[in-house]
């Protein structure tokens, strides 16, 4: 089977494809976990370690004004592959979770009232989901879950049915890290600015798969992780409207978000300092500049088409599979195919396969609530990238007929 675009000249600029497991060449299907890293990330790491690296903004030497320009640099490149207003309106934070948590305890501590509501949909990774269990703990307002059909499909007349004059949050995934399907951003942003709600995007599982134009999907935040997206770990984004991080108060007090302190009280500096205390993981910021970098060469879309074409080949070829489920089969699919096979628990399938070199994810995905809705205590996933390719899922498709054998079905 061959995809229309060239991605073997890619995937020659991914070394840990030149690596075996258990003397099998690797078939690494679990980048929705965390992604592998091209080669011009790597060397960035090392270019700033060993040539260019100093703390930020606040040295007056050239090691600490180059590094300040980089990272700078990085902000406004991230601004531009997202379609920000503004550079000011990037905050580098440590990934996804830690930038819920920063919407969480500073715009909804700082606005929400008891009995206030903050809807989130069944199909939540848990890092948007307890962020704001923990805000509505502290504030008394009410978390509400709009479920998704069986398939997986979400219907913004489930979501509208939930929201009350209460609603003040919504927040989404762009794309749900177990099922796949894409959410009708577009749409929920549109209705919650219609009830005077926000539009909070965790786009965790949208960014690395697809262009992302915040001005088009109308959100208030979008929120990412820079490992997923061929970055490092230890570095991520939050998104926001300049003119609700103007009115946010700072989240983690320390160095460099302030503007003047005195022993009883101090005053704070505006976005996106005022959110980024403390030293940030330079060099890894500057790598994610060299990641966004390697995506924008090849183009968003290409990585998009590219990877619907390896991800509807892996449907075709899994379906082969003798009592293979798959879980989450919406029209609008992105990133991963999860499933269930009648033969062996998630488990013991992902131990089996990595005997032939096949790296999944197994378990509830950091989705409890999801897995309950399902009724399933955890499925398998494969999940794909830009070095993904058709033959990495008949090497899949080829050790769960194996494991079948194993567990004689
Ligand atoms: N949201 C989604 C949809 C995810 O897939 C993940 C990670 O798997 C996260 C949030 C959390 O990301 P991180 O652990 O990088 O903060």
């Amino acid at each position: 089977m061959k995809t229309k675009f060239d991605y073997k000249g890619i995937r020659s600029e991914f070394p840990f494809l030149s690596r075996k497991v258990n003397q099998k060449p690797i078939i690494y299907l679990d980048s929705a976990a965390s992604s592998q890293k091209p080669q011009n990330v790597i060397d960035q790491l090392v270019k700033t370690y060993s040539q260019s690296y100093s703390n930020i903004h606040r040295g007056l030497h050239t090691l600490s004004e180059e590094a300040t320009n980089s990272y700078e640099e990085v902000r406004l490149k991230i601004a531009r592959f997202i379609n920000a207003y503004s550079k000011e309106e990037i905050i580098f934070t440590s990934g996804a979770t830690m930038s819920i948590n920063l919407i969480a305890n500073s715009y909804g501590l700082s606005k929400l009232k008891p009995n206030d509501e903050i809807i989130i949909t069944v199909a939540e990774h848990h890092a948007n989901i307890i962020p704001w269990q923990m805000l509505c703990e502290k504030t008394g307002a009410k978390l509400i879950a709009v479920p998704v059909d069986k398939d997986g499909s979400f219907h913004i007349s489930a979501l509208k049915q939930r929201i009350t004059k209460n609603t003040r949050i919504i927040s989404v995934p762009h794309v749900s890290n177990v099922l796949g399907t894409v959410f009708p951003i577009k749409e929920i942003s549109q209705i919650a600015h219609e009830n005077k709600a926000i539009c909070v995007v965790d786009g965790c599982q949208g960014v690395t798969h697809m262009p992302v134009d915040i001005q088009d999907l109308n959100c208030d935040f979008y929120v990412f992780s820079g490992h997923k997206l061929y970055g490092p770990s230890g570095i991520g984004v939050c998104w926001g409207r300049a003119e609700i991080l103007a009115d946010m108060p700072p989240f983690l007090g320390g160095g460099d978000m302030i503007d003047n302190v005195e022993i009883d009280s101090s005053t704070f500096a505006i976005p996106p300092s005022r959110f980024e205390a403390g030293t940030p993981p330079i060099a890894e910021c500057i790598a994610l500049g060299a990641a966004v970098d390697f995506v924008t060469k090849i183009g968003m879309k290409n990585i998009e088409n590219h990877e619907k074409s390896v991800l509807s080949y892996g449907h075709q070829r899994l379906a082969s599979v003798k009592g293979l489920s798959f879980v989450g089969t919406s029209p609008n699919k992105s990133g991963v195919i999860s499933f269930t096979l009648k033969s062996a628990h998630p488990h013991d399938i992902s131990t089996l396969i990595d005997q032939d070199g096949v790296a999944i994810r197994a378990g509830h995905h950091c989705a409890q609530p999801l897995m309950k809705f399902l009724n399933l205590n955890s499925t398998a996933r494969a999940s794909v990238a830009i070095y993904t390719e058709p033959e990495d899922f008949d090497a899949l498709a080829i050790s769960l007929e194996k494991v079948n054998r194993i567990f004689g079905a």
